[in-house]
């Protein structure tokens, strides 16, 4: 065995590098204090340097209110603060925006990514990798009907979008500020982050580890959600369901020259031959369904271009909230700009 080769020099991290730790929070309150205490505490006397971003996704409950007195009480947390709600993805964008670390960490604020891993994170970091994602061991904490969808979702997406989502990873992860800049490039307002994290590529590997139950409140997905998230997924990252249409027809239409001739053959030989009320409605009706599920599709692509089209922010900010930066000068569209 020869040695590996030495990192080359955009690998070599920094001696006390800074972590960021990116936390999207939609009606936590009673998760971010525990949160806060947690990482603090793994955290506390290490070889590197922490501060923690958190993105209030325009939270109805005292998350807001909370998240302040956190960070008034502590230098080394920043709050990007929404207007509204604009959904996990978009407070995640958020995140990406406004951390400054060498490598950020994403994780949620329910305490279900365990911090302990943080620490196995930044030792492969360190080793040159350029993401390191958590890897679910077992999907045990989901129920059955999740656990099923989640996996046929990333069957197809792994089979028809040309990139691959490893099984069984979440959005914990934690990316290199090189890999960050690439993915705060991409322009596109629909972002399914982990579709994104997978297409930019680099070195990456997985840590794997158990997902523990939320520390409380509840999920904040639900069925409807989720369903959208995967449609945004696929149209976002594959063709495929656009493209397949031209073969679908173009297998009927040569079914249909098939059966045709088959008919005329029948009235030829046996003469004219009425009935056929019910074979006539059910062709109807199925040719019918297949044309509108071929328009339905084309309205999800079409829908998605409209967006795109738009060019609206992906998040508006309310507020900013960071100890070192009272005076920061916030337009409150994504790329805020700090006046340092
Ligand atoms: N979240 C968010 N905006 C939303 C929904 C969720 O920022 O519109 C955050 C939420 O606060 C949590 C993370 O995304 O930190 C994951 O959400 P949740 O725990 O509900 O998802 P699950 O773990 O059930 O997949
Ligand atoms: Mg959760």
């Amino acid at each position: 065995m020869t040695d590996s080769p030495a990192p080359r020099e955009h690998r070599l991290r920094p001696a006390r590098p800074l972590i960021s730790i990116v936390a999207p929070c939609y009606n936590e309150a009673e998760s971010v204090d525990l949160f806060v205490e947690t990482i603090f505490s793994i955290l506390a006397s290490q070889d590197f340097d922490v501060e923690l971003v958190f993105v209030d996704d325009g939270s109805t409950d005292a998350t807001r209110t909370k998240l302040v007195a956190l960070a008034d009480q502590h230098s080394e947390i920043r709050l990007v603060i929404f207007s509204r709600n604009f959904g996990k993805e978009a407070a995640l964008t958020a995140g990406l925006d406004h951390a400054r670390g060498d490598a950020v960490i994403v994780m949620d604020a329910d305490l279900q990514d365990p911090p302990e891993l943080i620490l196995d994170f930044i030792e492969k970091w360190r080793e040159g990798f350029e993401v390191v994602y958590g890897m679910r061991e077992d999907r045990t904490s989901d129920t059955a009907a999740k656990r099923i969808t989640a996996n046929g979702f990333y069957r197809l997406f792994n089979k028809i979008s040309g990139v691959k989502i490893p099984q069984n990873t979440g959005d914990y992860r934690l990316i290199d500020r090189r890999v960050v800049e690439t993915i705060k490039s991409l322009p596109e307002r629909s972002r399914f982050m982990k579709g994104l994290f997978a297409w930019v590529g680099y070195r990456s590997t997985g840590v794997l580890y158990v997902r523990p139950e939320r520390a409380a409140g509840e999920t904040k997905f639900s069925f409807w959600r989720l369903w959208n998230f995967a449609m945004d997924g696929i149209v976002g990252f594959s063709t495929v369901p656009l493209r397949v249409w031209s073969y679908i027809g173009a297998g009927v239409a040569l079914l249909s020259v098939v059966y045709a001739s088959i008919i005329i053959l029948q009235t030829l030989i046996s003469g004219v031959d009425v009935p056929g009320y019910a074979s006539l409605l059910v062709f109807v009706l199925f040719f019918g369904s297949v044309q509108l599920i071929s328009v339905g599709v084309l309205g999800e692509y079409i829908s998605r271009l409209f967006i795109e089209a738009k060019q609206r922010p992906i998040y508006i900010v309310d507020e900013i909230y960071a100890q070192d930066s009272k005076d920061y000068v916030v337009s409150p569209v994504r790329g805020a700009e700090a006046a340092e």
